[in-house]
């Protein structure tokens, strides 16, 4: 994409100085500072430093990032950072995409308790694969994982599911030697789910006797201890969905999808189309609408 391609940057240092005006006592200090560094990022009033070729005099000026989580700059460069060093990572063998899902109800409380549940969706995760694939009956090795964490599904709910990437296979438990699983199978899904439901839902209960969880409206009455683990019991027979496959286009590719999340800003800048006296152009993706490519450019 060429240099003077537009920016989100751009867009607040011409419209930002009228729109805070306007918005006068409704903007955050933290939304205040996103939007400072967001102009700010890899121009001079970050400071920056001057390269200078020793053989022909050539200069360039850097100018500083701003290194802001919600930057399109600075998270596109950490997400290309990201993919580079998980691919360098990559084993010549067989990997397998995993997927671990959490049931509608637990989604739900999930939405008002995302510090405690996101990491116990993390934590049981790795710990499922990692005591399954240990086990002699199934692989008989210690597996290494990548997992990220997907908050919300395509229909943009909220749904929290982690995707992993794995190996299909590990070290034997003596550390000495390489265990593959059966070329085309690495881990019963079957198998998988159940220990995840099982471990899940005993750290839910323990997080609810601990007082770490939080409920509102609708979900208040689950503060009681009776009714949280009567709210609970049916979730231990329903279907926890585990996905275990090989992914067809090899694991670098679904890195490559990863990657696209794991540093997502609210607007990135090659969404921008135009910014002129009508407001800004921007592309979207109508996701009620079938099929993944499909565009349509908005005008605010
Ligand atoms: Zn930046
Ligand atoms: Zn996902």
């Amino acid at each position: 994409m060429g240099r003077c391609a537009l920016e989100v940057a751009d867009i607040f240092r011409t419209c930002g100085p009228a729109w805070r005006q306007a918005q006068q006592g409704h903007l955050s200090v933290g939304q205040l500072k996103v939007m400072s560094a967001i102009e700010q990022c890899r121009s001079a009033a970050l400071g920056g430093h001057v390269l200078r070729c020793n053989g022909c005099d050539h200069v360039e000026i850097a100018y500083n990032s701003c290194r802001n989580r919600h930057c399109p700059k600075c998270q596109a460069k950490a997400a290309q950072r990201w993919l580079e060093a998980r691919q360098a990572d990559l084993l010549p063998v067989e990997y397998y995409h995993v997927v671990f899902t959490l049931p509608a109800p637990i989604s739900e409380i999930a939405y008002t308790n995302k510090a405690v549940i996101y990491r116990l969706l993390f934590e049981v995760a790795a710990d499922t694969l990692q005591t399954i694939a240990a086990d002699p009956k199934h692989l008989g090795a210690e597996i290494g994982a990548t997992l990220v964490l997907h908050t919300w599904g395509s229909a943009l709910t909220h749904h929290p599911h982690v995707h992993g990437i794995v190996p299909g296979g590990g070290l034997s438990l003596d550390g000495e030697r390489w265990v593959s699983c059966r070329p085309g199978f690495f881990l019963s899904v079957r198998v998988l789910s159940r220990l995840f439901r099982r471990r899940f839902l005993e750290a839910l209960a323990q997080a609810h006797q601990a007082g770490q969880l939080k409920f509102f409206g609708e979900h208040a009455r689950l503060a009681d201890a009776t009714a949280f683990a009567r709210w609970l019991a049916p979730l231990s027979k329903c279907e926890w969905v585990v996905y275990a496959k090989r992914p067809f286009a090899g694991p670098a590719a679904v890195l490559a999808y990863l990657s696209r999340y794991t540093h997502r800003v609210a607007i990135s800048n090659r969404r921008l189309v135009a910014l002129d006296e009508r407001g800004v152009t921007f592309r979207w993706k109508d996701y009620r609408i079938r099929g993944r490519t499909r565009h349509k450019t908005m005008t605010v």
